[in-house]
């Protein structure tokens, strides 16, 4: 699958520690300093059925913070992001417009890199569809079926009180949890996201879970191979499992397994994506590879609209490509995502948009004087920012001082302006921040 284009990133002067940086899995924050000097990033990816919203856009526009910020710190990011491109949600979008599914995730998949470009979101060097990755999968949950940690239901019935029928293949969550009692790092279920059984129930039934699947040996075993059904495409699984298709877990744990070294860096996405997915997705690959699947668990808060959480189903998205088709310039609509801190549920509004156009004009406004003064101080105060939890409101405020300060005339310029300052300063908005000026 093709990645998106992203320009090269100005080398700084000097350099800054691994950040620290909150870990659901502790629930502290953590010191995201990479094994051998080299980070592991895997941040899950779209299903493509419907256009970029500010809720994804979000997730990833903070993310590459971090991509961003280790580089700084001297760490080369190997970074790995998948596309759902087959899913329910997929399938019945394709279906209730009559589309062909190839399609529209084709051509939602190349609208959502376009955004990514515009935003400008350092492309992953790994973009893996689903679809790319089931020649992998149905080896991993035939592994997973010898060795006792995965079984097939009986003909039953699902939510809803669907019919289903035989062969679907689930993950035992129970015997996956016992698997290593000598291992303190083990996975158990719930182990990435510290919630309980009550917390988790509901959830996984919100979140593509089936809790109410007759024939599972726990309400919270997530699926991994979904047997042919009328109508769904499917893929050849061999002589075990049968023609039919991945779950989604299990696609995110066998693309990181197939990149990146177990355990890697970071996991990142959405904080709705916590449990069950990355908790899941934790789950088979410790019990496909005897490591835990990453080391840290990085998750970025919701983003709303007038008071509710900004999703498909209630049609309150704001949408990336919309905005950049009535002329908003991508770096305003990024800066009003750093305006918010990425671990605080926020909301978009017109006024967000535009105090960033606002600040944006002001900083090129500083940015086009040829000497300026303060990028020593500025570079120094947006590293010590964005490597505590990544706090990109506190990196805008001391822009801002700079750029306040650049707009004073000379005698607030100091009499160190120069035109090496100017450089560096909008070096380090490029590289750090990801706003060219
Ligand atoms: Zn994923």
């Amino acid at each position: 699958m093709k990645r998106w284009s992203s320009c090269p990133v100005p080398q700084l002067p000097g350099t800054s520690p691994a950040p620290l940086v909150h870990d659901t899995s502790t629930g502290e924050l953590e010191r995201l300093e990479p094994r051998e000097g080299r980070a592991g990033l895997y941040v899950c990816g779209i299903t493509p059925y419907d256009a970029t919203h500010m809720g994804h856009a979000a997730t990833y526009v903070n993310f590459d913070l971090l991509n961003r910020v280790w580089r700084d710190a001297g760490f080369p990011v190997d970074y790995v992001q998948n596309v759902t491109d087959v899913d329910d949600p997929l399938l019945e979008r394709a279906n209730d417009t009559g589309a062909d599914w190839r399609e529209l995730a084709e051509e939602q998949t190349e609208l959502f890199r376009t955004d990514m470009a515009a935003l400008n979101v350092l492309a992953p060097d790994h973009y893996v569809g689903a679809t790319e990755a089931v020649e992998w999968i149905v080896p991993a949950v035939e592994r997973l079926v010898e060795r006792g940690l995965a079984y097939r239901v009986p003909e039953g019935t699902g939510q809803d009180g669907r019919s289903e029928p035989a062969g679907d293949v689930y993950f035992d969550v129970d015997a996956a949890g016992r698997l290593r009692a000598d291992d303190p790092d083990a996975w158990v279920i719930g182990s990435t996201c510290r919630l309980d059984r009550e917390r988790m129930l509901p959830l996984f039934a919100d979140h593509g879970g089936d809790p109410e699947r007759t024939g599972k040996r726990d309400p919270l075993d997530p699926l991994l191979w979904r047997v042919k059904r009328e109508g769904e495409p499917f893929w050849n699984g061999g002589a075990s499992l049968g023609e039919g298709r991945p779950g989604w877990h299990i696609e995110c744990s066998v693309i990181a397994l197939q990149y990146l070294p177990a355990p890697f860096t970071v996991q990142g996405g959405g904080s709705d994506l916590a449990f069950p997915h990355h908790d899941m997705g934790a789950g088979h690959s410790y019990a496909l590879s005897g490591e835990p699947m990453a080391e840290h668990f990085v998750h970025t808060a919701m983003v709303g609209l007038d008071g509710e959480k900004m999703s498909k189903s209630k049609g309150n998205l704001v949408l990336v490509s919309t905005l950049r088709r009535e002329g908003v310039d991508p770096a305003a609509i990024r800066l009003a995502i750093l305006a918010n801190h990425y671990r605080t549920d926020w909301f978009w509004t017109d006024d967000l948009l535009e105090q960033a156009k606002h600040r944006l004009a002001t900083w090129r406004e500083a940015a086009v004087k040829p000497e300026t003064a303060g990028a020593d101080s500025l570079l120094e105060a947006v590293r010590a920012a964005l490597g505590q939890d990544l706090n990109a409101p506190a990196a805008l405020i001391a822009v801002d001082a700079w750029a306040a300060r650049n707009l004073g005339g000379a005698a607030a310029r100091g009499a160190g302006a120069s035109a090496e300052d100017a450089a560096l300063a909008r070096a380090t908005v490029e590289a750090l921040l990801g706003i060219e000026l």
